[in-house]
């Protein structure tokens, strides 16, 4: 960091994220929860996000890369991080060094595990997203039996939805289940949680609803939002009926306009689908987004706050249901696109 101040603010709310695990741990009945704290922490700060879950009682943290696992190793024991995204075989010695634990996605990875020594794994068996993982034909050809699987996993493709691929891939991983010799078993994400305890398991991965994300309408009831986006207010001027704002001009005043320029952007992850869409708010006066959203620049029609002063902060509208569905991104890329520029303040 530098000594300049960032003119744009997260805002991170700590309890509501223990919260959120608390409440996920709670719902998963007599298995656990862990967290999925891959993606910086889906953006939000892989570090602060996981000596908090350590904190609410967190003991199986998930990352996808073997950098990200490295990148809190010094604050979570290493034993509890699993590293989703499989291994290569120079890797092995610093996996070894770093002592988090592999998730062997193929056959070959499981051969090159148990030649290198061997040792307390996980294993992802495909049950049916057909993206990464075991296959049921190529079970077989893995000697599970000797090995020390901790976690046999699966990953629902679906979970968001009512769909019969739902069970099928449930009845997949559970004809697995026994015969793999693994110590526990984990099949659901944030919206497996809710299609109830066949899907529990001994241990649950959430990980966008950790971060306030609705995964399943069900979870409005104790889902508590956690990022709150703020940008500093950089220049305020009324503009006559007629002027063009911004980029393509694509907004045209059709009156006298109050317009402040806020520091946010889409390379902060505030993406050119809010253009004209978006709203930012101050106190209880809604502020929209005038034309095409910039890379460091959006403006807004502040007419409903002439209080408002160049310097002043306002607050972006980022509520992950609503934004997802006024642009179409999914709440995994509203909370991962959010960029390095932001001031990270957890509450
Ligand atoms: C990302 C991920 C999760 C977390 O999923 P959410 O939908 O964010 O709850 C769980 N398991 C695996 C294998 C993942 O890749």
């Amino acid at each position: 960091m530098t000594d300049f101040e960032p003119p744009l603010r997260l805002i991170l709310d700590g309890e509501a994220l223990a919260s959120n695990w608390k409440a996920l741990n709670a719902h998963s009945g007599s298995a656990q929860a862990g967290a999925a704290v891959k993606a910086n922490g889906y953006g939000l700060g892989a570090r602060e996000v996981a000596a908090r879950l350590s904190d609410a009682g967190c003991r199986d943290f998930f990352v996808a890369h073997w950098g990200e696992a490295a990148a809190i190793a010094d604050i979570i024991p290493p034993a509890w991080i699993s590293v989703l995204n499989g291994i290569q075989a120079a890797d092995i010695p610093h996996i070894r060094a770093l002592g988090a634990v592999p998730v062997l996605n193929t056959p070959d990875q499981v051969a090159m595990w148990n030649a290198s020594g061997g040792g307390r794994c996980h294993v992802m068996f495909d049950s049916g997203i057909n993206r990464l993982g075991i296959a049921p034909e190529q079970i077989s050809q893995c000697d599970l039996g000797s090995m020390d699987i901790d976690l046999l996993l699966s990953h629902l493709a679906s979970a968001d939805e009512d769909s019969a691929q739902n069970e099928a891939q449930h009845r997949a991983f559970h004809e697995q289940a026994a015969a793999s010799g693994a110590k526990r078993l984990s099949l659901a994400n944030s919206a497996g949680i809710m299609l109830g305890a066949d899907y529990h398991y001994d241990l649950t991965r959430p990980g966008l609803s950790l971060y306030g994300g609705i995964a399943r309408p069900e979870m409005e009831a104790f889902i508590k939002p956690v990022a709150r986006l703020s940008a500093r207010l950089l220049q305020v001027r009324t503009q006559p009926a007629g002027a063009p704002i911004g980029y393509n001009a694509t907004h045209v005043c059709t009156s006298d306009t109050t317009v402040g320029t806020i520091s946010i952007g889409y390379a902060d992850g505030y993406l050119r689908a809010f253009s004209s869409k978006g709203t930012a708010h101050y106190g209880s006066a809604t502020l929209p987004v005038l034309g095409r959203v910039s890379m460091d620049l959006v403006t807004l029609d502040i007419s409903a706050a002439p209080e408002l002063r160049e310097g002043d902060w306002v607050d972006v509208e980022y509520d992950l249901p609503t934004a997802s569905a006024l642009t179409g991104l999914s709440q995994y890329e509203l909370l991962t696109n959010l960029g390095t520029r932001f001031e990270r303040i957890w509450r």
